[in-house]
């Protein structure tokens, strides 16, 4: 009755573990979410008024495919200075929020029976379209004894002949590891003369507590095989306005538009007025932001730290921790769903991040340092009972 490929279409249990909260909570269950991937804070409200303005100025309509020109030209002057690359207008692709830039750009590049190769544990839609698209999923592991970050030998022994696209996300869903220059460069020399694209997942860039965000793009070589995904979503606390863009070859920025003009046609004509406002404007609501969740990512990792039987690593970016639960005794679904339905804890298991995230949990620290310190007590109080 239903196409095949549906079988092979994954999800992110997040949503699932949310869905399952809120009925806890109308029943009355006072939960504490830990579960999903957004910030808790307002959008700026310089990108607000935009966009109201942007209404009421009559940004109602259709826009070309690819994105407004003024806002494509924007970008393109941003990335060319915040990456160190040249970027061009026609480089850049404007998608309601920054999963299309995926979506697409795997479409157009992943052919039946080639190999896609994705971090693991890492963001479920990557293994999802993979495979949506009758591409095999390799899965690189990531690994808590290297911070998670990509173990090149490892990377090395999954290339093959096959090999058409390779994703890579730092800062990193789920376990804030951050990719080091060094590591990306060795990256950048394995494959610049081989046939196949980067997918550089980089939509965490901003959030980053020490060091400096590079782009594989930045490489000699590289910017011609990069896609960089970034967007509103996390930088801006935009993840409801859906606002997103890639920058790649333009051959391949004609195809991802052409896929848009299939789907969508268009991103949202005023959010894109608004994505204006949001670059070339103050950044200070965007650092302020990034502040507090260093303030809480610290809190968060303490405090797990403190719970027998659970260890925690200190990411250096996005707001995620990824908790080592093993010693608990409990496998990670279990602790996830019991933490929820027992204590009115919402997080999530390792394993909705791929295979090797077993033995492991997902805390998003997106939320207030007096909800994550109810958070924390109560899986302290379970755990060690347990
Ligand atoms: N990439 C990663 C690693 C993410 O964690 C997310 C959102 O959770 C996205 C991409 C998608 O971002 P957007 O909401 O802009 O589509």
């Amino acid at each position: 009755m239903y196409a095949k490929r549906m079988k092979r279409l994954g999800t992110e249990t997040a949503f699932d573990v949310l869905a399952k909260a809120k009925k806890l909570e109308a029943k009355g269950v006072d939960v504490v979410h830990l579960e999903i991937g957004e910030p808790d804070f307002d959008t700026p409200a310089n990108i607000t008024q935009a966009a109201i303005d942007a209404l009421r100025q009559g940004w109602t309509h259709y826009n070309p495919s690819p994105g407004l020109p003024e806002f494509r030209a924007e970008i393109a002057q941003f990335i060319t200075k915040d990456r160190g690359i040249k970027v061009a207008p026609e480089n850049v692709v404007i998608t309601p929020g920054a999963k299309p830039i995926l979506f697409f750009s795997a479409l157009a590049i992943l052919e039946e029976g080639d190999e896609a190769i994705y971090p693991n544990p890492g963001f479920p839609i990557y293994e999802s379209v993979i495979r949506f698209f009758g591409a095999r999923a390799v899965p690189v592991r990531l690994r808590e004894e290297n911070d998670f970050g990509l173990d090149i030998k490892e990377l090395k022994e999954k290339i093959t002949s096959r090999t058409r696209m390779i994703i890579l996300n730092s800062p990193q869903n789920p376990t804030g590891g951050v990719l080091k220059r060094e590591q990306l460069g060795e990256i950048a020399d394995l494959v610049r003369k081989k046939n196949l694209f980067i997918l550089s997942d980089e939509i965490y860039c901003k959030i980053l507590y020490e060091g400096e965000h590079v782009s594989i793009a930045s490489f000699p070589g590289m910017q011609e095989k990069t896609v960089i995904l970034d967007g509103y979503s996390k930088t801006y606390a935009m993840t409801g306005w859906r606002l997103g863009y890639g920058v790649m070859n333009e051959t391949l920025a004609k195809h991802v538009a052409r896929l848009q003009t299939n789907c969508t046609s268009c991103t949202c004509s005023f959010t894109q007025r608004a994505g204006i406002a949001g670059i070339t404007g103050p950044q200070d609501d965007s650092i302020k932001m990034v502040r507090e969740f260093k303030k809480r990512r610290d809190i968060v990792v303490r405090g797990l730290c403190s719970i027998k039987g659970v260890s925690c690593k200190t990411p250096r970016g996005a707001f995620y921790v990824f908790p080592n639960v093993k010693a608990t005794g409990l496998e990670c679904e279990e602790l996830a769903s019991r933490l929820l339905e027992e204590k009115g804890v919402a997080l999530l298991a390792g394993t909705a991040f791929g295979k090797y995230g077993k033995g492991y949990l997902r805390l998003s620290y997106a939320n207030s340092i007096e909800n994550i310190n109810k958070g924390l007590g109560r899986m302290k109080e379970f755990i060690e009972k347990l």
